[in-house]
């Protein structure tokens, strides 16, 4: 074999024929249960302005300081979006979504890029789908939202996941929070990571997201946001574990799930696989109540998550859940001779409207490849069409699996076809 002289780019990965099923239906089920519980779909472009990005996911995160794929033409600045929150909320404010009445209840599916280092469960593009509720302050609204990424998991059969909530609470009780976490973690500054001591100054919540060795002992006594809550932000967070409890849907606190995304407020949360290694983290959001000001909208609560459609295949295939059938198509016409190939293509249509899927061969093989092909495709039924069936106007159809075989005039195969 030759080497091919073009490949994908590091971390970019094309989705093979053998896989779009999976996908497709996992696409399905997003939508079904989105429209379940009302939410509208919105799609916003891949290329946004690095600004946005910047200012909406935060300058000091990781996404914003080194993972963003960016690039300028002319005076313009385009970053491909990482995420798809601070996109829908542009989309928002841009087309006054507001106006259309009562809280936005939206839903996307789509590529996101970030420039990590690939690994498994991590790619430089990958997909999310994921939920936003726009102008909703109750907590009733953030326990629908996870109420809805739960039933998309559920209804796949991936039900063997944790889910872990947090407050990071608004941002009077933030700024007190932060200062214990400074005062905690000073005298132990130069024993923690040299990415933890980055973050002491501006960002000392994110230390606890670290994942070096080194840091653990130190962020597992460190002071808990929840002890610095608000009375407004512990009663609102309450209420998120009084009505998850109410639904049944199980959780774990885990007081130092921070996220690393800048514009969470209040309510967070996380849904983890152990079935997936390393990148264990399905999926996530929370409450972004800043978000829409920041880009330039009204005062406008807000809640989300976002989750990853590649994990999810992931997680599927670890637990052998076949999300799609193996490909198939209903009939496959097998045919001898220049006047049945014409015949076939003419009564492929009237197959096609009758919601039967069928195909023919394209490229003049013998019978014997043809009825191979028509294995290879996993066609249900074949008939072989060559000039005596034509002037007879008979056809033999054969199902293939049961090597069972009838004699019908053309009308009758499409009524035992769709019949079935
Ligand atoms: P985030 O937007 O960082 O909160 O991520 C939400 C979810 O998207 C994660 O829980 C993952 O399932 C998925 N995800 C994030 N980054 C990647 C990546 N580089 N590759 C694959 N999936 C990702």
């Amino acid at each position: 074999m030759t080497q091919p002289t073009f490949s994908t780019h590091l971390g970019m990965v094309d989705i093979l024929p053998d896989e779009t099923p999976k996908w497709q239906k996992l696409e399905q089920i997003i939508h079904e249960e989105a429209r379940k519980f009302n939410f509208e779909e919105i799609r916003t472009p891949i290329l946004e302005q690095t600004e946005l990005i910047a200012r909406g996911v935060g300058e000091l995160t990781d996404i914003v300081t080194k993972e963003m794929f960016a690039f300028e033409r002319g005076d313009d600045h385009y970053v491909l979006r990482p995420e798809c929150t601070a996109p829908v909320v542009r989309a928002f404010v841009e087309h006054h979504l507001d106006q259309r009445g009562g809280s936005q209840k939206l839903y996307y599916i789509g590529p996101m890029f970030r420039a990590e280092r690939p690994q498994k469960g991590r790619q430089r593009q990958f997909h999310q789908f994921g939920a936003e509720i726009l102008g909703a302050d109750d907590p009733i609204a953030d326990v629908d939202m996870i109420a809805l990424m739960m039933s998309i998991y559920n209804r796949i059969g991936i039900s063997n996941t944790t889910l872990k909530i947090n407050s990071v609470g608004d941002p009077e009780s933030r700024k007190a929070y932060k200062n214990a976490l400074k005062d905690y973690f000073r005298p132990k500054l130069d024993q923690l990571s040299d990415i933890s001591q980055k973050r002491f100054e501006n960002n000392p919540m994110r230390i606890l997201d670290s994942k070096e060795e080194e840091d653990q002992p130190f962020i597992e006594d460190a002071p808990i946001i929840t002890d610095f809550l608000n009375e407004a932000t512990a009663a609102h967070y309450t209420e998120v574990k009084n009505h998850l409890d109410s639904l049944g849907i199980s959780y774990e606190e885990d007081p130092h799930l921070v996220r690393g995304l800048d514009y969470y407020t209040r309510t967070a949360f996380e849904l983890i696989s152990p079935d997936l290694g390393a990148q264990d983290a399905l999926g996530g959001g929370g409450r972004y109540d800043l978000l829409v000001e920041e880009v330039g909208g009204q005062p406008t609560p807000a809640v989300g998550f976002a989750a990853g459609m590649e994990r999810l295949l992931i997680a599927c295939e670890e637990l052998d859940i076949e999300l799609a059938e193996p490909k198939s198509v209903d009939i496959y016409i097998v045919t001898i001779g220049d006047n049945a190939r014409k015949w076939a293509l003419k009564h492929l249509p009237k197959l096609r409207n009758a919601d039967i899927s069928a195909t023919m061969d394209y490229i003049g093989r013998s019978v014997k490849a043809q009825m191979k092909d028509a294995d290879r495709e996993n066609a249900r039924y074949s008939i072989i069409v060559g000039d005596n069936e034509l002037k007879k106007g008979k056809f033999t159809l054969r199902n293939m699996k049961e090597s069972e075989e009838q004699a019908l005039d053309f009308d009758a195969i499409i009524k035992k076809l769709s019949d079935q």
